[in-house]
């Protein structure tokens, strides 16, 4: 049969036709009055998208290099820093916060858990001085409570907030500013629908006032100078032209969700993919499969178990074999224990239904064993249908 490649990775994900039409005859100089514009409207928009009064950046490279910058321009060799990890990017975040010298203190559970929050409480000690932690944990599935995290950090310490939202922003409503995360970070190719390649994030006065001090080397991820520049519209360096083109189609797409509003707009994103994932987890156990992080489950995606005795890498060879559907294997030790599906940025009812009706073939070809055609597909309509019934009656969705 005819396939179509479809993209169900947690980045990249499937792009924004509108995105894509205005990047691809997108050939503007940036040192101009019109590049100018465009470079400060998505600046703005992409404040309102965050959801934030804090400075915002969008720089040219992806959600790492933001992360990089957070560590670089907020530590000096010799501090203190408490990492929050629970997959591989809690993980990177040690390995950035060592590579810059900081005193790593690391918080850890298990993959596919949360953490607690009293464990993290013992370790804010005042010495410590950032606290690095993802709001979704893309290896895993999990969602981590930033609220009570900022709330512990804020009420035990004077560290500054880091938080890698890079599949957080788009799937989960943050009150940046009244919470208190001092440095959020977002990535291009996830929830905003187009390729990878840009980082984006909002900085807090707190946080601003630390780099004043720090002495972590720092050159291109000079934040500093980027502030400068982008208070006049532009970027220190040449910015990627291009994804701005992309990425100013984006909002106004999100604009569109929101009948005008960039924040209503991304509260609907946020929903969207809160309906994706109820109905994912519900045909996901349907089919008999149990889910990797059945705790705190994400809205960026779903991480689930392949059947007992089976590789999942197996699985996700079989979706893109058989139906071009691209799945995410489990990252590093994980690989082979879980498939991922994503739910973050431009998926509708059909992707899901489509991907739950893969699956059944796929575990039918899988495990050579008989599968109850539409039991996953049937429940994942049921938490459709209850979603769309919540909606009418104008409360919100429970999912
Ligand atoms: C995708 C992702 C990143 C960034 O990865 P890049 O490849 O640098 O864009 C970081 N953290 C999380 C949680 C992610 O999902």
């Amino acid at each position: 049969m005819l396939r179509k490649n479809r993209l169900f990775t947690p980045g990249p994900t499937p792009l924004l036709p509108a995105a894509q039409t205005a990047m691809a005859s997108f050939a503007m100089h940036h040192r101009t009055a019109e590049f100018r514009a465009l470079f400060s409207s998505v600046l703005a928009g992409v404040k309102e998208f965050i959801g934030t009064q804090n400075d915002v950046l969008v720089l040219a490279c992806s959600g790492t290099g933001v992360m990089e910058a957070s560590v670089s321009n907020l530590t000096s060799p010799g501090d203190k820093a408490l990492v929050l990890t629970a997959g591989k990017f809690g993980e990177r975040w040690l390995g950035l916060a060592k590579a810059f010298g900081c005193a790593v203190e690391s918080v850890s559970v298990p993959y596919g858990q949360t953490f607690v929050l009293d464990e993290i409480a013992a370790k804010l000690t005042g010495d410590v001085s950032a606290v690095y932690v993802q709001a979704t944990e893309s290896s895993t599935g999990v969602r981590h409570d930033i609220e009570g995290i900022a709330k512990l950090v804020h009420a035990n310490s004077g560290a500054l907030l880091v938080v890698d939202a890079i599949t957080g922003l788009g799937t989960t409503n943050f009150d940046v500013d009244s919470w208190g995360v001092d440095f959020i970070i977002g990535g291009s190719q996830k929830a905003l629908m187009i390729p990878p390649g840009l980082g984006y994030c909002a900085i807090s006065e707190p946080a601003w006032a630390r780099m004043e001090t720090t002495k972590s080397p720092r050159y291109y991820f000079d934040l500093r100078k980027e502030r400068k520049a982008a208070a006049k519209g532009e970027s220190a360096y040449t910015p990627a032209t291009s994804l701005f083109a992309a990425l100013g189609a984006a909002l106004e797409y999100v604009a569109e969700m929101g009948g005008g509003s960039i924040s209503a707009g991304r509260e609907a994103l946020v929903h969207n993919a809160e309906v994706c994932a109820g109905m994912t987890r519900a045909g996901a156990k349907a089919a008999g499969l149990k889910l990797f992080a059945s705790a705190a489950p994400s809205a960026a995606l779903t991480a689930v178990e392949p059947p007992a005795g089976f590789d999942s890498g197996a699985m996700v060879k079989e979706f893109r074999e058989r139906f071009g559907a691209v799945v995410a294997n489990g990252q590093g030790e994980m690989k082979g224990q879980m498939f991922r599906i994503a739910h973050l940025g431009y998926y509708d009812y059909l992707d899901t239904v489509g991907v739950l009706a893969a699956l059944e073939q796929v575990l039918a070809t899988v495990t050579g064993k008989a599968v109850e055609f539409g039991a996953a597909v049937r429940a994942a309509q049921e938490v459709f249908a209850e979603a769309s019934r919540d909606n009418g009656r104008g409360g919100n969705s429970k999912l």
